[in-house]
């Protein structure tokens, strides 16, 4: 089914005016010229009438710098980025995204897709150019009979989880629970419940995408099956996605979970105990590790248990990490999924410059322990955060690397380095502790995740896609030849 949006003046028009009285904010006065960046680098100008027109067209309010609302919308989760594009088109609909990109597209601009904003790399927000904010498209529709949740490209995963778990079902999401949903499952997506029920893009029945050129489509397994297969995991490349149907499944909501803090000096020998401890591991357990300072000069190491089988299974199986070595504190017990998935609410929090990196583990060897306990040595270092994800196995490994454009199927984990810091004069500093740390783990690497592409240069992104990225070049040339939607992890369209 292939289905053209309203884009003629006339009806658009028609259409605006019954906002027209909701639209106090659309009064604000457009410049004769505004400047804004193009997609090759340059600058251009845009006309008063152009935008003018473009604002008439959207739903949405259209907000230009100086306009209430305009600095708030231009906020992304890495405060580094601080950055103000010409034009924030805040869409209300999928007839407002088709506007905005052909919009962008018209005047070779320079275009950022903003959902939830927590893109580390700052992919969200452009400057200069034009920014399409989705964040007010909100709506989560459960379906409790067919098992499916219908979600708008705003919802960020605490809305998902809450919604679906309120009728007792759940799918994959994140471990932040203001992560976007959207953002989150194009490239992959990935949390506590993957290992049991695959990733996020393995539970997608089916997206609506706007394609540069303003054409809305259907995308599933039947309809557009090329264009499917890349959304799953090819990230924000093929389109702007309005709309995503989740498979959900029935779901016991209370969970045998929570953190195990250790002294940082017993952290070799439990780290090592650990990686056997999960080389058997159910499918159900996921047990995400965090390294370093909690604070400067207070260093620990955190287990983040998510148990999803039945609550008493959850404390035999936790008994031998449990024994090994006695925590400084053990908060592990029968425990809300809900409350699990705003633990990292806190630590991931907005408002913080910050700068991380990440790449994948086929195993957790020793040699990684000493390279990452290695980065500690100096006490007086700025603080520094090593997170070991769970990534594989299970449902995950169950998908064929070339059934999705998700490739990494066969890897075990994440291993992630990260700083933060809130002035700009400690902006260096941050990321050469990142960097210098980052040299001695990222050998030990193998591929990293679409969402997460900190330092990764643009031609470097095979490592992303791996063996799928000359078939996504081809399906990218079919959708966006023109390469509008490049800040992301950039398939180029050859
Ligand atoms: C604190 C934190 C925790 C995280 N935890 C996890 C985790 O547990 N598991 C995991 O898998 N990932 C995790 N991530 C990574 C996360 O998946 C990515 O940052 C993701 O891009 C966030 O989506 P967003 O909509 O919030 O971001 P945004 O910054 O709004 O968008 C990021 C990019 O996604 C694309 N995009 C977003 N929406 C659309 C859309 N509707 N159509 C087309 N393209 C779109 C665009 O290319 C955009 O540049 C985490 C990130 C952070 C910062």
């Amino acid at each position: 089914m292939l289905r053209r949006t309203f884009l003629g003046s006339a009806s658009a028009a028609a259409i605006s005016m019954s906002f027209l009285r909701d639209r106090a904010w659309a009064e604000s006065s457009v410049p004769a010229e505004l400047g804004a960046a193009r997609l090759d680098g340059q600058s251009t100008s845009l006309k008063r009438s152009d935008i003018e027109d473009f604002r008439a067209g959207l739903r949405g309010p259209l907000l230009l710098p100086g306009d209430a609302g305009y600095d708030d919308a231009r906020v992304v989760w890495n405060a580094a980025f601080d950055r103000h594009p010409a034009l924030i088109a805040r869409c209300a609909g999928a007839a407002d995204i088709a506007r905005a990109l052909q919009f962008g597209a018209a005047h070779n601009l320079l275009v950022a897709v903003h959902g939830g904003g927590h893109s580390s790399s700052g992919q969200s927000v452009c400057e200069g150019g034009l920014m399409i904010d989705l964040s007010l498209m909100k709506s989560v529709r459960i379906d409790p009979n067919r098992k499916t949740a219908r979600v708008e490209p705003g919802v960020l995963l605490g809305a998902l989880d809450r919604e679906a778990l309120a009728f007792g079902l759940v799918t994959t999401t994140g471990m932040v629970s203001h992560t976007g949903a959207a953002g989150l499952t194009l490239g992959g997506g990935c949390g506590r419940l993957a290992r049991r029920f695959g990733l996020a893009v393995d539970n997608l029945a089916g997206i609506d995408v706007v394609s540069p050129d303003g054409i809305l489509r259907a995308a599933t397994a039947k309809e557009n099956p090329d264009l499917f297969w890349a959304l799953r995991g090819g990230s924000g490349n093929f389109g702007v996605a309005s709309s995503l149907e989740y498979v959900l499944h029935p779901f016991e909501q209370t969970m045998y979970g929570g953190q195990l803090h250790y002294s940082f000096d017993e952290a070799q020998e439990v780290l090592r105990f650990f990686a056997d401890f999960m080389a058997d591991a159910p499918n159900e357990l996921w047990i995400t590790t965090a390294i370093g300072d909690v604070q400067k000069g207070q260093r620990a190491l955190t287990f983040d248990v998510c148990y999803s089988g039945p609550v008493a299974n959850g404390e035999r199986l936790m008994k031998p990490l449990r024994d090994f070595r006695k925590p400084l504190r053990d908060e592990v017990g029968p425990v809300a999924y809900t409350t699990l998935q705003t633990h990292g609410d806190i630590e991931g929090r907005f408002g913080l410059r910050r700068y991380q990196t990440s790449g994948y583990l086929l195993k957790l060897e020793p040699a990684l322990v000493e390279a990452v306990l290695a980065q500690f040595a100096d006490a007086n270092a700025i603080p520094l955060r090593i997170l070991i994800m769970p990534w594989g196995g299970g449902a995950i490994a169950r998908v064929a690397p070339t059934a999705t454009a998700y490739w990494h199927r066969d890897i075990r984990w994440n291993v992630q380095a990260a700083t933060s810091w809130q002035s700009a004069v400690d902006s260096d500093a941050g990321k050469a502790r990142v960097r210098e740390a980052w040299k001695a783990i990222e050998p030990l690497t193998q591929g990293f995740y679409a969402n997460s592409i900190t330092g990764r240069a643009a031609e470097n992104m095979h490592g992303a896609y791996g063996g799928n990225y000359e078939r996504l070049a081809r399906i990218k040339k079919k959708y966006d030849p023109a390469n509008l939607l490049r800040m992301n992890a950039n398939v180029l369209p050859t």
